[in-house]
């Protein structure tokens, strides 16, 4: 057997990864994505995944938010269209009246009972590629009967944490990976354990990435990574390229922002700010 165990992922394979854009393409082309994030006091979850799923070149973003987000993303955004829940401070209800080519969910979202109900009505779109993230993969830890009803082939989003409320305590690295396998396996999902080399999972197949820095650990990267990926399986990459890339060129504007203000400085809004540059390093 000559597979490789795992894939390092580094600019080369991102430039392999990478679809370039069409001459004759329009906003429909690029999907229509949907993020589905924020609650009282999180709204800011919002802004940047939405930011990031613009910035990676989704051709329409909808952002659902609770009734408390509206003004703030239409004023942040205003590329965005907005659609907000019947409930002030947080999410109750997800309806939306078009078919988004992407959801990505759960960024500040919250543990509200409603939330979790909503969780489950929105998991029913089998056909849509999802990306799940934060409060959605803590509310699926806590309430495990939502766990059969993710959609196959959904990239979730886990940093430690969240991984260890969903799968339990792990002994080493490699008891981690055994794991996550295995998991990955059983419920056909893309799982990104995020850290310092971020490694993809799907079934027996790995990818460790090399971009990204401990600049990066400052609160919105992760929300700003389900942007991205949201953003990619809009355009039509598939929910493991999606995935792979997307974490590789989130790392490299990390990257591209720590070389402009060195580690300590970054905040999440550098890193979508410098997706730009990320991409033009590719080409
Ligand atoms: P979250 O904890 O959800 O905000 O996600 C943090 C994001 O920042 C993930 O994409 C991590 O891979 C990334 N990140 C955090 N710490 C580091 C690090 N030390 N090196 C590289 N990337 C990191
Ligand atoms: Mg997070």
């Amino acid at each position: 057997n000559t597979e490789p165990l795992a894939q390092l992922i580094s600019k080369p394979e991102a430039q392999r990864f990478y679809k370039p854009r069409d001459k004759f393409g329009h906003k429909g082309t690029y999907g229509h994505a949907l993020i589905v994030a924020g609650s009282y006091g999180k709204i800011g979850a919002a802004v940047l995944s939405t930011a990031a799923a613009f910035r990676i070149g989704a051709g329409m973003v909808s952002t659902f938010v609770p009734k408390c987000g509206y003004n703030i993303l239409q004023t942040s955004i205003p590329e965005a269209m907005v659609i907000t829940d019947k409930e002030e401070a947080f999410i109750s209800d997800i309806t939306v009246d078009f078919e988004p080519s992407a959801i990505g969910i759960g960024m500040g979202i919250g543990k509200n009972k409603a939330t979790v109900e909503a969780l489950k009505s929105i998991f029913q779109k089998k056909n849509i590629p999802f990306v799940i993230d934060a409060d959605a993969l803590n509310n699926i830890s806590e309430n495990k009967e939502l766990l059969k009803l993710i959609p196959k082939n959904s990239v979730l989003t886990p940093h430690p944490g969240e991984l260890k409320r969903l799968i339990g305590e792990w002994k080493d690295d490699y008891d981690k990976l055994e794991k996550v396998k295995k998991f990955s396996g059983k419920h056909g999902l893309v799982v990104i354990i995020k850290g310092a080399y971020t490694i993809i999972v799907y079934g027996d197949k790995l990818y460790i990435n090399t971009s990204g820095n401990p600049g990066m650990a400052t609160a919105g990267s992760g929300d700003a990574l389900s942007g991205v990926i949201t953003g990619l399986l809009s355009q039509g990459y598939d929910p493991l390229l999606a995935s792979v890339f997307g974490v590789y060129i989130h790392g490299r504007a990390g990257d591209i922002a720590f070389g402009q203000m060195g580690y300590e400085a970054v905040m999440a809004g550098d890193i979508i700010d410098n997706l730009a540059e990320a991409y033009l390093d590719l080409l």
